[in-house]
């Protein structure tokens, strides 16, 4: 498997006892419990992201630790100086395998996000990005999402966070969450994704967990539809910290082939392996 969604770092600012931030040596023992071959690092830079920080460079340095297990993306605060610079940066001199998690207060398709989707066209990289009320936000129907899904077809976009997924039913009204029960036709996460070849989800944390099994009937449709699209992931980041996607994926009822993609066939050709790792 490939763990497309994982923090370690600083995250956290609160009392001592009531977190245990991650070290890269804590993730790979969890991972070897959890049968997880490789993970993929998401560092955090934006101040609406957590109360703390996981930077690139702790990103590189675990990888570099363990490079046949971590992979490191990169990430960058669109509102900090000379974006483009080092984006070229760490792809070029750090093997950076792709953006995110972006997470921050500005609108989805915000001037400042553009630099940063321009960057993953022109070197064909995947970016991870979390939608909430508030945080690279959208409108009902998702339609900055889908402005940029065009402007930058060789940027895959990698769905993920609560506002994302509460738009898998056809009455999300933006105001994100949880929602559980029965999916409602006509969802745009649907649309978009059988429209757009640079659109994946990953289906990880509580959201992708609470969409993908609020309404079981649905959900087999969509696993016949996307299979192809979805990327296993758990947005792990804390000690004790429960991970359903991985029971979930081994126990949903389907052919084993759909299994592997999402598991790893999706996320290999988006990390493009075969080369250096
Ligand atoms: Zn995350």
């Amino acid at each position: 498997m490939i763990d497309f969604h994982v923090h370690i770092g600083r995250l956290t600012r609160v009392r001592r006892y009531k977190v245990y931030d991650l070290t890269p040596q804590q993730l790979v023992e969890r991972m070897d419990r959890e049968g997880i071959e490789k993970s993929v690092l998401l560092p955090l830079e934006s101040p609406e992201a957590v109360a703390g920080w996981f930077l690139t460079e702790d990103a590189i340095a675990a990888r570099d630790l363990y490079p046949e297990r971590l992979i490191a993306f990169m990430s960058l605060d669109p509102r900090s100086r000379r974006v483009a610079e080092m984006f070229d940066m760490y792809v070029e001199d750090y093997d950076c395998r792709g953006f995110g998690e972006l997470k921050n207060g500005l609108a989805f398709d915000d001037e400042r996000h553009q630099v940063i989707y321009a960057k993953c066209d022109e070197y064909r990289l995947p970016l991870v990005f979390h939608s909430d009320p508030g945080l690279c936000y959208d409108e009902v129907g998702l339609p900055r999402l889908e402005s940029m899904l065009q402007r930058y077809p060789r940027c895959t976009f990698c769905g993920h966070g609560p506002g994302f997924w509460a738009a898998i039913s056809g009455d999300d009204d933006r105001s994100g969450g949880y929602p559980k029960g029965p999916v409602a036709p006509d969802g745009v996460v649907d649309r978009l994704l059988a429209e757009y070849d640079n659109l994946y989800a990953i289906f990880d944390a509580g959201s992708g967990h609470n969409a993908l099994t609020r309404d079981p009937d649905f959900t087999l449709g969509f696993l016949e539809r996307h299979h192809e699209k979805l990327l296993f992931g758990t947005d792990y980041l804390r000690a004790f910290q429960h991970l359903p996607q991985v029971d979930w994926l081994a126990q949903v009822d389907i052919p084993a082939q759909w299994r592997r993609q999402m598991a790893c066939g999706n996320a290999q050709r988006l990390l493009d392996f075969g080369d250096q790792r």
